[in-house]
């Protein structure tokens, strides 16, 4: 077949405009980024093709937990790439047990389960969690079920968004994968309701993120654990988000101090170089898993594993989640004075707030822009919510820098 499309000459864009209007072309439109297209980063601060700098408010979702090119992080990386980046897991590596053995020790789990994006985590914790239903629990066969929240986020694919309720992630991918319900977050009684014989596990979000940070009631998670402890549930936390030190604790269950059965990371897992993700757990649950029956060519590769050690090593002196701890304090305390000037709600927990703009305040997108043109980078979730997510290396002037500007945006 020739090509019919009429590719034009390959010219380096020069401005952020010609840049933009060259994703605009030639990517597809599933995103709507602001105008700022980023040549350079480090620690909290992103450079634009202009050389204008901008204080980082979003670390990629979480997955900036320690700062853009985090010297430790890089340096791991770096070493690696002098050595083996991939051998696929037909064979073993030198990277592959250390990382496993070190993120259990962190997480104080048993089994690891190394995977790519955040996405596959969730998928394959709910495939541990049938089988463990089926294997273990005693479930008849194609029956299991897993209990999810309103609101829920847990990534893309198609069987995630099966029971998102969200209408735009859902609309036109379906034929849905069954199996899953879906019950209003933070009601305890509504989940107890849902609770079946053959219920396999609830997935929940310690803390909603994409939602809007939003924070349960408190008791609800403790109660969640109860109820599956008396009825053989599986508890899988996604922490893919709250984990890993941005609420002040190393997990956000911690805070509550819940264990679940199995607990999803991402983001931050691979220190914002690669995608790395993990399914980390009890050996009961995921120990079913036998070989053939799940894997991916890229997880827990020697440069990811690499990389997780070095984000493991970090965590483990607790200085972030300390940093998060103490500056979440204070980003709080700054945020809360906003409230009935401009701002209606502020929630969340460490470094990590969902910023609710009060009625009659400008739309989410139009604040986030202004915020921009401020040198400040967040992004908006829904249409009237800020969310701050501050790479945890960020400083109290830095954070006051940042909070001037939403003042002065929201402000009426
Ligand atoms: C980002 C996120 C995911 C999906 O991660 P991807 O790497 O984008 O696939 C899943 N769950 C939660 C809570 C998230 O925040």
């Amino acid at each position: 077949m020739t090509a019919t499309i009429d590719h034009p000459a390959t010219e380096v864009p020069s401005t952020p405009a010609e840049y933009v209007a060259l994703d605009e072309q030639w990517s597809t439109h599933n995103y709507h980024p602001l105008p700022v297209v980023i040549a350079h980063a480090q620690g909290a601060w992103v450079t634009d093709v202009d050389g204008r700098s901008y204080l980082d408010f979003l670390s990629g979702y979480s997955a900036m937990n320690f700062g853009h090119r985090h010297p430790d992080l890089v340096a791991a990386a770096v070493e690696q790439l002098g050595r083996v980046t991939l051998t696929s897991r037909a064979f073993h590596h030198d990277q592959f047990g250390l990382f496993c053995r070190e993120l259990a020790e962190l997480t104080g789990t048993e089994l690891v389960l190394t995977m790519n994006s955040g996405a596959e985590a969730v998928e394959s914790a709910i495939k541990v969690a049938r089988k463990w239903a089926y294997q273990v629990k005693g479930v008849p066969e194609g029956t299991a079920e897993i209990v999810v929240a309103g609101s829920n986020f847990h990534g893309r694919t198609t069987t995630i968004v099966s029971f998102s309720t969200d209408e735009v992630a859902r609309n036109d991918f379906g034929p849905f994968t069954p199996g899953f319900r879906v019950v209003g977050y933070g009601d305890a009684a509504a989940l107890e309701a849902a609770i079946t014989e053959g219920t396999a596990a609830v997935l929940i979000e310690p803390i909603q993120g994409e939602a809007g940070v939003v924070v349960p009631p408190a008791g609800y998670l403790a109660r969640v654990r109860e109820l599956c402890d008396q009825h053989g549930v599986l508890m899988i936390a996604d922490e893919i988000q709250s984990g890993l030190a941005r609420t002040g604790e190393l997990l956000a269950l911690d805070h509550e101090g819940v264990r679940a059965d199995l607990y999803t990371l991402g983001k931050a897992l691979g220190g914002g170089i690669m995608p790395v993700s993990a399914v980390v757990g009890r050996a009961e649950v995921l120990g079913v898993l036998r070989p053939g029956e799940h894997g991916s060519t890229f997880g827990g590769n020697p440069l990811a594993c690499a990389v997780g050690r070095a984000v493991v090593k970090l965590l483990a002196t607790g200085e972030f989640q300390q940093r998060s701890k103490e500056l979440g304090g204070y980003l709080h305390g700054r945020l809360n004075e906003l409230v009935g000037r401009g701002v209606a709600e502020v929630r969340g927990r460490g470094l990590w707030a969902g910023v609710e703009i009060a009625p009659g305040g400008p739309e989410g997108r139009v604040a986030s822009e202004a915020l921009a043109e401020r040198g400040v980078l967040c992004k908006e979730t829904h249409d009237t919510t800020l969310r701050v997510a501050p790479p945890l290396v960020i400083t109290r002037e830095e954070l006051d820098r940042g909070v001037d500007a939403i003042a002065e945006v929201v402000a009426r």
